[in-house]
């Protein structure tokens, strides 16, 4: 198809991989649109850094427009509508014809959605709220802070848990433990369903080990100052931390395209929506498991999603056939504190159910999750 014209919506972890992707398998020739609401990607897991005074949100952010360089057609606008019929997308910042188009807008954590949640909780999923969290935390000396998951899905499901632990490790350091109890809760039976009875047993153990008390099966409906009311009674904080729950950007409603709950409905395999021409990759999609439990949101995921969704585009334009498939493994990291992590890994789409196991914590682990990161930053900017 001489001429094509691939528009990808979105610079996160799967739009960022799409476009890059197709400039390699497309060489110079067709354009590849990214369009994203945002002037700069920012690392996700550089949250729970920033929170205990590790590093910094900068060190973990890139202007999009540094794509240029790379052959991108980098364009910053709020995408408002996508036309199927006429194979156009029209932004806050004008309307942009494609042939293909990538569809990786992410899912958003809507803190509006718990009432009573602002100004009094911090929203350890926001880069402004981690900020001041991190203020709060450095001059924290006494009381009781409860990191609480609030809606299910969300992206990364360990890093609440992470950043209890990583709280747990500052008081530590700081010689105050005895003085913060630390408490984390998850409205699901466990703290990790996807892992397993066993996997979750070893997560809640590491939380159990360092002091954390872990209580599932809460769902909370308000919060009252730093206090969440829950269906089975009121928790206490003195420093409330949440993880909202999450919703796909509002426009995915309206787009007429097959839905899987709220989230785009896409083929597991190929990454195709119900519309041609049209794919769907990341935390936007919803990937049912064997064992009925949605595929985690992650960026490990976005990002090999990505590159089948790119395959396929390619081999479309170019005449050719692709039998790329998302194969369903992946990783990811839990982070203890200590200079240690523990990894998740497996096969979260095995026909029988999820394959996955927690390994034992190790410095090398941590290491592999900072390499993770800067592998990322480094190959794409
Ligand atoms: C604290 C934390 C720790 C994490 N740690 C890890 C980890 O260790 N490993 C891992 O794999 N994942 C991790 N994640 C998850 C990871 O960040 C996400 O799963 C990943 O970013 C999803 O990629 P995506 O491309 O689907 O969406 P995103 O990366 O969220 O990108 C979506 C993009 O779409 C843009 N957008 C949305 N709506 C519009 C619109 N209407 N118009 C224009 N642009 C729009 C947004 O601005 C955004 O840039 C972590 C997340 C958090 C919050």
């Amino acid at each position: 198809m001489a001429g094509a014209r691939v528009v990808v919506l979105g610079g996160g972890f799967g739009g960022i991989t799409a476009a890059l992707e197709l400039r390699k398998l497309l060489g110079g020739e067709p354009t590849i649109a990214l369009i994203d609401r945002r002037p700069a990607f920012v690392m996700g897991l550089r949250k729970l850094w920033v929170l205990t005074g590790r590093g910094t949100l900068a060190e973990g952010t890139r202007t999009l427009s540094a794509l240029r360089e790379r052959g991108i057609d980098v364009r910053q606008g709020t995408v408002g509508r996508i036309d199927a019929a006429s194979r156009t997308v029209t932004a806050d910042t004008g309307t942009v014809p494609y042939d293909y188009l990538v569809i990786a807008l992410g899912a958003e954590p809507r803190p509006d959605l718990v009432p009573g949640f602002s100004p009094a909780a911090f929203n350890l999923y926001d880069a402004a709220d981690v900020e001041r969290l991190a203020a709060r935390v450095k001059t924290f000396t006494k009381g009781r802070i409860v990191v609480g998951i609030l809606g299910v899905p969300y992206k990364c499901p360990p890093a609440p848990y992470e950043a209890a632990m990583l709280l747990a490790d500052h008081f530590q350091q700081r010689g105050l433990r005895q003085a913060v109890q630390i408490a984390a809760f998850t409205p699901q039976p466990m703290s990790l369903p996807v892992v397993g009875a066993a996997g979750c047993a070893q997560v809640e153990g590491q939380l159990a080990s360092r002091g954390i008390v872990f209580t599932p099966n809460r769902k909370v409906e308000r919060l009252e100052g730093s206090t969440a009311i829950s269906d089975r009674g009121s928790i206490e904080a003195d420093l409330f931390i949440g993880v909202p729950p999450h919703r796909p950007p509002a426009l995915i409603k309206s787009l007429g395209l097959q839905l899987q709950g709220e989230w785009l409905f896409t083929d597991p395999k190929t990454l195709r929506t119900s519309a041609s021409r049209i794919y769907a990759v990341g935390d936007v999609t919803e990937i049912p498991l064997a064992n009925k439990l949605p595929l985690p949101k992650a960026g490990v995921f976005a990002e090999s999603q990505a590159k089948v969704a790119a395959a396929h585009i390619a081999a479309e334009i170019t005449g050719k056939q692709s039998d790329a498939a998302f194969d369903g493994r992946g990783y990811c990291y839990i982070e203890i504190g200590g200079g240690q992590a523990a990894k998740v890994q497996g096969h979260f789409t095995a026909p029988g159910g999820p394959q996955v196991e927690v390994t034992a914590p190790s410095e090398q682990a941590l290491m592999e999750k900072i390499e993770f990161e800067r592998s990322r930053l480094n190959s794409w900017f």
